[in-house]
């Protein structure tokens, strides 16, 4: 496998240190941001070929593989979180309407959500295998690019840009933020995450020399985004209005989290139950949702009226 050094895939700053290694892949400190991201890392040609068929069905080393039949092993579930964080964008920003641009978007269950609740939803994924569901089977309007040719992808304006569970899997997270956020009308939202609120007092300790870097899904997950990094960014990019929040737990968070008595049998038996019965999961992913986790969250921020020019790409 080839690999490429790297200086800060947020912003840019050539300062910066190694705190971990894991296997060839050196785990590296910005002083300027924050951002801890992996260099020397793969090449683009190596990390994209991570996102095909196996992938998603779980039998890669790769990806999800908590669920038996990884990623799409539990589609209502995904449905029942994407429709969670619909609700929660469209509560929390106001906007109900209008068009909607999910980077990540795998096979779309985003997507699908936000055409449910009235916007014109689109999505874009780096991986043709996951958009090719999208389109077939959901019948949804993806598009297959990498996320760092963002804005030579889509057309703009949105009103409302997600990007979920997305940054980890970034090789630019800098230069994918200055794209989403030039696609976006004035007044338009961004949403992403989730990630460390490690400034927030309950937070994880940042991470640092010494800390386990052996369970971070390296080099799959090249980007490790905190409030930190994020607020320097967003802030280099005029954003206003910026706001961290806690994540609303999934039902899977709470069993891992707060059950972690309950026999891994039990709560296997009731999981498949679950999945039999989409209303009664709905219902509990709302009943889960109102207890939160501190640890980690997503962050909103809204491109103003009055941006004028955005500050050079900084990727
Ligand atoms: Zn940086």
């Amino acid at each position: 496998m080839e690999h490429e050094s790297v200086d800060c895939t947020s912003c840019n700053s050539r300062r910066h240190h190694q705190i971990g290694l894991v296997e060839a892949f050196g785990v590296r400190l910005c002083d300027d941001c924050g951002l801890v991201f992996v260099s020397p890392r793969p090449t683009a040609e190596a990390t994209d070929a991570i996102y095909g068929d196996s992938y998603f069905d779980g039998t890669s080393t790769h990806g999800n593989q908590s669920e038996r039949g990884g990623y799409q092993g539990n589609i209502p579930g995904r449905k029942a979180r994407a429709r969670l964080l619909v609700d929660w964008i469209r509560s929390l920003s106001g906007i109900q309407n209008g068009r909607w641009l999910d980077i990540g978007c795998g096979p779309g269950y985003l997507v699908e959500a936000a055409g449910l609740a009235g916007f014109t939803a689109s999505g874009v994924d780096v991986s043709e295998s996951a958009v090719r569901i999208g389109r077939e089977e959901l019948g949804l309007d993806l598009h297959c690019a990498p996320a760092e040719s963002l804005t030579a992808s889509v057309q703009a304006p949105f009103g409302v840009i997600s990007m979920v569970d997305t940054l980890f899997h970034l090789r630019q997270p800098g230069s994918v933020l200055t794209q989403a956020i030039e696609l976006l009308q004035p007044g338009g939202l961004l949403f992403a995450g989730p990630f460390d609120l490690s400034d927030s007092p309950n937070g994880p300790p940042p991470m640092a020399t010494g800390s386990d870097f052996s369970s971070l899904g390296i080099p799959e997950h090249l980007s490790f985004v905190n409030q930190q990094s994020m607020q320097f960014l967003l802030e280099k990019l005029n954003m206003s209005e910026i706001r961290f929040l806690p994540l609303p737990l999934t039902p899977g968070d709470v069993a891992n989290n707060k059950f972690r008595i309950a026999p891994k049998s039990l709560l296997k038996l009731l999981r498949a139950l679950l999945r039999k019965m989409p209303g009664v999961q709905r219902a509990v992913h709302k009943a889960a949702a109102r207890s939160v986790n501190t640890r980690a969250g997503y962050v909103l921020a809204i491109r103003p009226s009055e941006t004028g020019n955005l500050p050079s790409d900084p990727g």
